[in-house]
C-alpha cells in the first residue's frame, strides 16, 4: 500500500517531484539487509585501509574525472529526482564534489600524515610523541533528499580517503542519485564492500544506527536528529550531526540594496527554498526597508517557476506536497498575526501538484512560526530593525545556528557584527556559497548539530585520533614511578621550584634538590 509520499511498505518509489512519474520502484532494505552490508563492509575495511592514502588518492582522481566525464548525466539524475534547475545541479552538487575530491587530493596526504607531538614538561622531554590518525572503521552515513548528491558524495569521499568503509542509507526520496553515486564509484576502483547504498526509509536509517558501525554522520531534521543522537548515546556511538537552520541575513544601513536583495532573493529561492543554509529571516536597517522590499518583489517576480529539466527554469518544485503544506501553514500564521504578502503566497496548480510560488512577506515578527521553525520552502519573511545591536539580538534569538549573513559596504564593521553571531558559518556580503568552499568547515551550533563536515575539519571528523608515545630511554626508571618517602616530597618539591618559582635564587636551590631524583631508590 503506498503513502502520499510514496513510500510502499517494503518498497521505496522514486518519484519525480515535478511530473509525479514514478521512475523506479526499489526494495527497501530491511535489518538484515543493513546488518549484513555492515559486516561486509567490515570484512573490506582492513585491505582498503592498508591499500595506502596514495592508492585512495589515484582512485579518488579517476572518480573525479568520471564524474566530470558524465556532469550532465547526473545532474540530470538529481533534477529529475529532486526537482532543481539542472544548473543549480550542476553549480550545487557536481561542482561541489568535483571540488571536494580536488580538495582531498591536494591536501589529504598531509592532513592525515603523523605529526610529532614536541613536549614542554621537562620531565617527559625524553618522550618522543606523535599525534596518529587511524579510520574509524565503518562508517555509517544518512542523508537527506535536498542535496542529494553533494551531501553524500562530500562525506563519503572525506571518510573513503581516510580509510574507512562506508554504509550510506540516502532520503527515501533521492534513491537513485545515491545509487548513480554508488556507480561511480565502483567504476572508479572502490571495492563493492568498501561503499554500499542501502536503500531503504527512516526504520533502515535506524536499523543502521543500532548496527555496529564506528561513526555515524547525519543529515537531516533536527527532529530526527535528536532521536539519533539518543539511540546513539546507549552505545556511545560517536555521531556528527548536521541538521536544520533558520539563517538570518542581516542588511546594514550601508548595504548596497541591489546586491543585497538579489543575494536575499536567490539565498531565499534556491531549490526552492530547501537549503539548510537558506535565507529564512531577513532582518532589514529601516532607513532601506521600503526599497530593499521594492527591489525584493521586482527580482520574485521575474523568477520562472517550472520543471528543472526546462533551462528557462529558476524555482523547480517542492520535494512533496507534505513539505508545501508546512510552507503554507507558515505563510498562514503570519497573514493571521499580521504579515502582509507582497509577492506569491500560493500554489501553482496549473505546473503540478508540487509548486510553490516565491513568496516575500513583510512586517514580519517573533512571533511568527514563519520567524522561529524551519520553513524550508520558497518564503523570503522581512523584517525592519533600528541598531546593529538590536539586528545582532534579534540574529541571536533562535534555537538554531547553522550560518547567517551580513550586507554592508564595511567588511570591518560587517567582521565585527559577524563575531557576535551565534552560527557555524557567517558570511559577510554572500549567501549559502559557504557550502561550496571546499576547505570550509560546515556545521552548525545550538539545535543546528554537533561536529564538522568538509575540508580539514570534516577530514579529522572521519579519522580517530591516536596519540603515540615513546620513551627514547627504555633502560632507565622514570622518576615518578614508585619510591616515594620524604625524600622524594622533597625532591618533587625542588623540581616544581626549579620549573616554576618566580626567584631565581628559588630556582637555582630546587635544581640542586631535584638532582636527588634521578639518583634516588626505586621499585
Ligand atoms: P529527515 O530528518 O526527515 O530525514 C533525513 C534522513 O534520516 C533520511 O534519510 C531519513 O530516511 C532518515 N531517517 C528518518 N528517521 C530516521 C530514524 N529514526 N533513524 C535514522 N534515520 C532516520 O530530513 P529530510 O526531510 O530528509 O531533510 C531535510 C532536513 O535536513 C532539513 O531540516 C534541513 O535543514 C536538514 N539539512 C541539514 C543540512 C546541514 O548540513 N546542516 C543539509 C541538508 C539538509
Amino acid at each position: 500500500m503506498a503513502t502520499d509520499l510514496g513510500i510502499a511498505v517494503a518498497k521505496i518509489v522514486s518519484v519525480n517531484p515535478a511530473t509525479g512519474t514514478v521512475l523506479r520502484e526499489l526494495e527497501c532494505a530491511g535489518k538484515n539487509d543493513v546488518l549484513a552490508a555492515v559486516a561486509r563492509a567490515r570484512g573490506a575495511q582492513g585491505m582498503w585501509a592498508e591499500l595506502g592514502v596514495r592508492r585512495r588518492i589515484a582512485i579518488l582522481r579517476e572518480f573525479q574525472r568520471r564524474l566530470h566525464e558524465n556532469k550532465s548525466e547526473i545532474a540530470e539524475a538529481i533534477t529529475h529526482e529532486a526537482g532543481k534547475p539542472v544548473a543549480e545541479a550542476l553549480t550545487t552538487e557536481v561542482l561541489v564534489v568535483l571540488d571536494a575530491a580536488r580538495f582531498l587530493i591536494d591536501n589529504v596526504y598531509r592532513l592525515l600524515r603523523d605529526e610529532p607531538l614536541p613536549h614542554g614538561n621537562l620531565a617527559t622531554r625524553f618522550k618522543s610523541g606523535r599525534l596518529v590518525r587511524e579510520p574509524y572503521g565503518v562508517v555509517g552515513i544518512i542523508s537527506p533528499w535536498n542535496y542529494p548528491f553533494s551531501i553524500p558524495a562530500t562525506e563519503t569521499l572525506a571518510a573513503l580517503i581516510a580509510g574507512n568503509a562506508v554504509v550510506l542509507k540516502p532520503s527515501e526520496f533521492t534513491s537513485l542519485v545515491a545509487l548513480a553515486l554508488q556507480s561511480l564509484l565502483h567504476a572508479a576502483g572502490v571495492p563493492q564492500h568498501v561503499f554500499q547504498v542501502v536503500v531503504g526509509d527512516g526504520a533502515t536509517g535506524a536499523a543502521l544506527v543500532h548496527s555496529k558501525i564506528d561513526k555515524l554522520v547525519f543529515t537531516g531534521s533536527v527532529a530526527t536528529g535528536k532521536r539519533i543522537a539518543a539511540a546513539a548515546a546507549e552505545r556511545l556511538l560517536p555521531v556528527v550531526l548536521e541538521l536544520g537552520g533558520k539563517d538570518p541575513m542581516l542588511v546594514l544601513d550601508d548595504a548596497d540594496v541591489d546586491v543585497a536583495s538579489s543575494a536575499a532573493v536567490w539565498g531565499a529561492f534556491l531549490n526552492a527554498g530547501q537549503a539548510c543554509l537558506s535565507v529564512e529571516r531577513c532582518y532589514v536597517h529601516r532607513s532601506l526597508y521600503a526599497l530593499f522590499l521594492k527591489a525584493c518583489i521586482e527580482k520574485t517576480q521575474q523568477l520562472r517557476v517550472g520543471p528543472g529539466t526546462d533551462s528557462e527554469t529558476d524555482v523547480g518544485p517542492m520535494i512533496h506536497e507534505r513539505q508545501l503544506r508546512i510552507v503554507e501553514e507558515h505563510v498562514k500564521d503570519a497573514v493571521t498575526r499580521g504579515a502582509r504578502i507582497l509577492a506569491g503566497g500560493m500554489r501553482l496548480p496549473d505546473l503540478g501538484k508540487n509548486f510553490y510560488m516565491p513568496t516575500v512577506l513583510a512586517d514580519v515578527t517573533h512571533e511568527m512560526r514563519i520567524m522561529r521553525e524551519e520553513t524550508f520552502g520558497p518564503v523570503l519573511p522581512v523584517m525592519a530593525f533600528d541598531s546593529d545591536e538590536e539586528a545582532v539580538w534579534l540574529a541571536n534569538d533562535s534555537e538554531y545556528g547553522l550560518a547567517a549573513s551580513i550586507f554592508t559596504r564595511d567588511n570591518t564593521r560587517g567582521e565585527r557584527l559577524a563575531r557576535r553571531i551565534m552560527a557555524g558559518t557567517v558570511m559577510v556580503n554572500d549567501v549559502v556559497s559557504c557550502f561550496g568552499i571546499s576547505e570550509a568547515p560546515h556545521g552548525g551550533v545550538k539545535s543546528s548539530g554537533i561536529g564538522r563536515t568538509h575540508g580539514r575539519f570534516g577530514l579529522e571528523e572521519m579519522t580517530r585520533l591516536k596519540y603515540l608515545d615513546i620513551d627514547r630511554m627504555p633502560g632507565m626508571k622514570k622518576v615518578w614511578w614508585y619510591g616515594y618517602g620524604m625524600n622524594f616530597t622533597r625532591q618533587m618539591e625542588g623540581f616544581l621550584n626549579f620549573r616554576f618559582a618566580r626567584s631565581l635564587g628559588a630556582r637555582l636551590r630546587g635544581a640542586l634538590r631535584a638532582v636527588g631524583l634521578v639518583n634516588r631508590k626505586q621499585l
